[in-house]
């Protein structure tokens, strides 16, 4: 085992914590997780030298030797094994960290550079960590770039923060300040942390530097203290079997391999293991479990090293027949002598099923496809969210299909006759299909970037459907005529709308006697033209009787109350191209008309 862990009668066994990271682009995510991982090998850099596997063990030795004087200070004891940091920062790690709906990642470092603040990702990221309730602290990363700053390598912020000139100071002050509010309007409270008042209700900020080193010392530092503080039983070692699995890997030598987080129990080679697959769940066995040699070895371009054996928390590198098929974000199983293999395969089927049944039971809404169950979960959930519903899920590429199958949307409801293609590619039989069948394929790396364009794709529908039926849709009114000006060609009365609202291009009736008045095709209120009059207004209105064979005075008077013209067609015009924007007495009076003129 390459896991090391000081077990004493009294307290129990700890795992290492799993770490991710987060952020938007460019704030220094990969910068970061280098620097960690480099000041911890002896002998320095170790840039691009460690081969990823998923995560790195940051062994506790390495975290306590770095971190001496600041730990010295804080009369810090360390008890974790030590920590173990995902290497692919971002989102997908993050949402693939999971089991059964739920986050494996312990703690989360969302990194904000603090030269530019809250960004669109960080937001993202945010409401990530919110949906898998994952604990984090925040990286104020770039310290460095603050006009003046004086760089101290390696130092604990605090101690830099020592150094620095008056305006340095100031400017990191008032920097600090603004993200503080950003937040503030994202709903969380943040404070520096150590002047956190209460960690389960503050964010910590950590100022840091991925290129001085700053505040790495005191990102490591506070997030043992937070595992071990505050999360104990979190990180209290389980030998139940947890394994997820990050990515699926073909190696040439090796042939289908994965990236899995090992967070409890143990794996070892022989081991008979199901995972799930595309389309059916995988059986076989291990056949050789990888892992990168421990941090302090790491100076030269190493290999993976293989182990009989591997205890949690690790990340490690599975090589088994069958793996090409295995799900990302998905639980790894091991059958032992006790357990039913049907049983288990179930298992794993289940947990997919789980994710994909969840979906939309009028079997009305768009289609959703990503490349990961943990993905594909965090976007079926953006979307509720954003109140879309959903009709369609599936992982994996685009087939046809796929589209084939989001064609049927066309009849029930064109406006949801879409693919949300979240990090997929879209086979080129696919995107024909789509294109002959007038399918949009709406295709995006990052969650957030589908909010807007759906929000264009459903106004652009909208509007389109709002110029078919304008010819044909009429919304209810009722008026009383309270002047005449004029009885023809055209009409020029003032009324007051009793009911509804009238505008221009309303088709005009007399109930009694059913007779055409004509078409609105002026209004003013008080002088001013007007496009519609809402209830309770008096207007003065124009109207085009050309067309009508009836005459004022004969057919029809003022002494009556005046309708808009519905029918069948127009009502159902009406709720198409604005159906939304009904209010709740104008469903009432559309009810009222019917019954008026006996429309079924
Ligand atoms: P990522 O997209 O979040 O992974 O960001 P990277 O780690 O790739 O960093 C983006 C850019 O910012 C690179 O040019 C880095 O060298 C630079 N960078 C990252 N961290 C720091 C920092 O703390 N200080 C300064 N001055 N530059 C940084």
């Amino acid at each position: 085992t390459t896991s090391t862990s000081s077990s004493s009668t009294e307290e129990p066994e700890l795992r290492s914590p799993i770490l991710c990271i987060l952020g938007h682009v460019d704030t220094g995510k990969t910068s970061l997780l280098d620097k960690i991982r480099s000041t911890n090998v002896q002998g320095g850099e170790a840039r691009g030298i460690t081969q990823q596997i998923g995560a790195s063990f940051i062994p506790v030795e390495n975290i306590r030797d770095q971190a001496k004087d600041l730990a010295e200070r804080l009369k810090f004891e360390f008890k974790l094994p030590g920590l173990l940091l995902i290497d692919t920062p971002g989102h997908e790690s993050f949402n693939n960290l999971r089991s059964r709906g739920s986050g494996l990642c312990d703690l989360a470092i969302l990194v904000i550079d603090i030269m530019h603040g809250l960004e669109a990702q960080t937001i993202e990221s945010i409401n990530l960590l919110r949906m898998r309730k994952t604990p984090f602290i925040v990286a104020l990363n770039k310290v460095d770039r603050i006009y003046e700053w004086r760089p101290c390598r390696n130092v604990d912020i605090r101690e830099s923060l020592k150094v620095q000139s008056r305006h340095a100071a100031q400017e990191f002050d008032s920097r600090v300040k603004d993200t503080v509010a950003q937040l503030a309007v994202q709903e969380l409270n943040a404070s520096l942390y150590w002047k956190n008042p209460d960690h389960r209700k503050y964010v910590s900020l950590v100022p840091t530097s991925a290129v001085t080193g700053e505040g790495i010392p005191d990102l490591m530092v506070l997030a043992t203290q937070l595992m071990q503080k505050i999360m104990a039983e979190k990180v209290t070692y389980r030998d139940e079997l947890q394994c997820t699995i990050l990515e699926v890997k073909t190696i040439e030598g090796l042939g289908a391999t994965v990236d899995a987080v090992l967070v409890n129990g143990v794996l070892s080679e022989g081991d008979k293991i199901v995972v799930s697959g595309f389309g059916a769940p995988i059986v076989s066995t291990i056949r050789s479990l990888l892992t990168p040699p421990p941090l302090r070895e790491t100076r030269v371009k190493t290999q993976l090293i293989p182990n009989k054996s591997v205890k949690a928390s690790m990340g490690v590198k599975i090589v088994a027949p069958g793996l090409e098929k295995a799900v990302p974000g998905t639980s790894l199983l091991v059958c032992t002598e006790d357990d039913d293999l049907e049983d288990l395969k179930a298992q794993a089927q289940s947990e997919i099923d789980s994710v994909l049944n969840d979906v939309e039971t009028s079997g009305v809404g768009v289609s959703v496809q990503a490349s990961t169950l943990g993905s594909l979960e965090a976007f079926i959930s953006f979307l509720k969210k954003i109140k879309v519903p959903v009709a369609n899920v599936a992982i994996g590429p685009i087939h046809k299909k796929n589209v084939m199958a989001c064609s049927i949307m066309r009849e029930k409801d064109p406006k949801y006759a879409i693919m949300l293609a979240f990090d997929v590619k879209i086979e080129e039989s696919a995107q024909q299909a789509a294109n002959d069948m007038k399918i949009t394929i709406m295709s995006e790396d990052t969650i957030y970037l589908f909010e807007k364009r759906l929000e264009d794709h459903f106004n652009a529908i909208k509007e389109k459907l709002r110029d078919e039926t304008a010819n044909t849709c009429v919304w209810p009114v009722l008026l009383d005529v309270i002047r005449v000006f004029r009885k023809k060609d055209p009409i020029l009365v003032g009324v007051r709308v009793k009911e509804g609202t009238l505008r221009i291009g309303t088709p005009l009736i007399q109930a009694e006697g059913m007779a055409d008045i004509g078409t609105v095709q002026n209004i003013k209120l008080n002088e001013k033209d007007v496009q519609v009059a809402n209830k309770g207004d008096e207007v003065s209105i124009s109207i085009n009787d050309s067309s009508a064979s009836t005459t004022f005075g004969r057919h029809f008077d003022d002494k009556k109350v005046w309708f808009s013209k519905i029918s069948r067609d127009s009502i159902d015009a009406l709720k198409q191209g604005w159906g939304d924007e009904l209010s709740k007495q104008d469903v009432a009076l559309i009810k009222y008309m019917k019954q008026v003129f006996k429309i079924q």
